[in-house]
C-alpha cells in the first residue's frame, strides 16, 4: 500500500471514530516519594500542586462531554512505564501532563508547554514499526505516530495560547524536549509546566484554589480547541503527511 493510500485509510478511521466521544488522559506529574519540586512554605510540593489541577481539569473536561481517564488520582508512586501503558491502555485522542517549574533562583516565572522533540518522534514512529508483523501495518503505524506528533504541536499551540490569556502568565512559549513519557504514549501529547513553584508571588499563586481553577479552565478550553480542530472536516487534509521532512530546529 502506497504512503498516501495508507493516508486516506487513517482519514477513513478518524471519519468512523468521530461518533466516539474524545477521550483524554490527565497525567499529573510525580506522587508519593516522587514529590517533584519544592515550593515556598513547608510541605509544599509539586506533586500536590499537579493532582489539585489534575483533578480540576478532569471535571471540568467531564463537564464539557469528554471522557477523562487520569494516570493517578491520589497520592501514590508511579513509574514511567506503569504512567505511559495506562495512558496508552485507555486508547486516547489527546494526552496532558501536568508539571509545574522551580529555578532554584526564585527569578523565573511564566509557563510553557512541551512536546517531543521532532527526532525523537522519527526514532519512536520508526520503534513502532519494527514491531508491527508486515509492510502495511508497519507502514500505518509509522503514520499513526508521525501524524500524532504533528497534532501534539496543534495541541500544545492552543493550551498554550489560552493559559497565557486566561491566567495572565509570562508565555514561555512551546518547546521540544526528549521528555520520555512523551515519547511513549501514542496519542497527541503535550507536558505543561503551569508556573514555577519558587517564584514569590506565581509560586504562592499556584498552591491556590483560585488559580489552580483557572488554569484548569484554560487546560479544558485548550483541549476543547484542539478536539474541535481535530474532529473537523478539514482534518482528511490537514492529516495527509508532509512531502517534506523538515530537520528539527
Ligand atoms: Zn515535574
Amino acid at each position: 500500500m502506497s504512503k498516501i493510500a495508507c493516508a486516506i485509510t487513517l482519514g477513513l478511521l478518524s471519519t468512523v471514530a468521530q461518533a466516539a466521544p474524545f477521550r483524554v488522559v490527565v497525567d499529573a506529574g510525580h506522587g508519593g516519594s516522587n514529590t517533584g519540586a519544592p515550593g515556598l512554605n513547608a510541605g509544599a510540593f509539586e506533586k500536590r500542586v499537579t493532582l489539585a489541577v489534575a483533578r480540576l481539569l478532569a471535571e471540568e473536561l467531564r463537564r464539557r462531554g469528554f471522557e477523562v481517564v487520569m494516570t493517578r488520582e491520589r497520592d501514590a508512586f508511579l513509574t514511567l512505564r506503569e504512567r505511559v501503558r495506562r495512558a496508552n491502555a485507555a486508547l486516547p485522542d489527546c494526552f496532558i501532563s501536568l508539571h509545574a517549574n522551580a529555578s532554584g533562583d526564585r527569578a523565573r516565572r511564566g509557563v510553557e508547554t512541551f512536546v517531543l522533540a521532532r527526532d525523537a518522534a522519527e526514532v519512536e514512529a520508526r520503534r513502532a514499526a519494527t514491531r508491527e508483523r508486515d509492510d502495511v501495518q508497519a507502514m500505518l503505524a509509522e503514520l499513526r505516530l508521525l501524524d500524532a506528533h504533528r497534532a501534539s504541536a496543534q495541541l500544545a499551540r492552543a493550551v498554550q495560547a489560552e493559559l497565557v490569556a486566561l491566567s495572565g502568565a509570562v508565555d514561555r512559549g512551546v518547546r521540544q524536549a526528549g521528555y520520555d513519557v512523551l515519547a511513549g504514549v501514542a496519542a497527541p501529547a503535550v507536558l505543561v509546566e503551569m508556573g514555577f513553584l519558587d517564584h514569590p508571588i506565581e509560586g504562592a499563586a499556584l498552591e491556590t484554589a483560585a488559580t489552580q481553577h483557572r488554569i484548569a479552565s484554560a487546560l479544558a478550553a485548550g483541549i476543547a480547541e484542539f478536539a474541535n480542530d481535530v474532529r473537523s472536516p478539514q482534518k482528511l487534509v490537514m492529516s495527509a503527511p508532509d512531502a517534506t521532512r523538515r530537520p528539527t530546529p
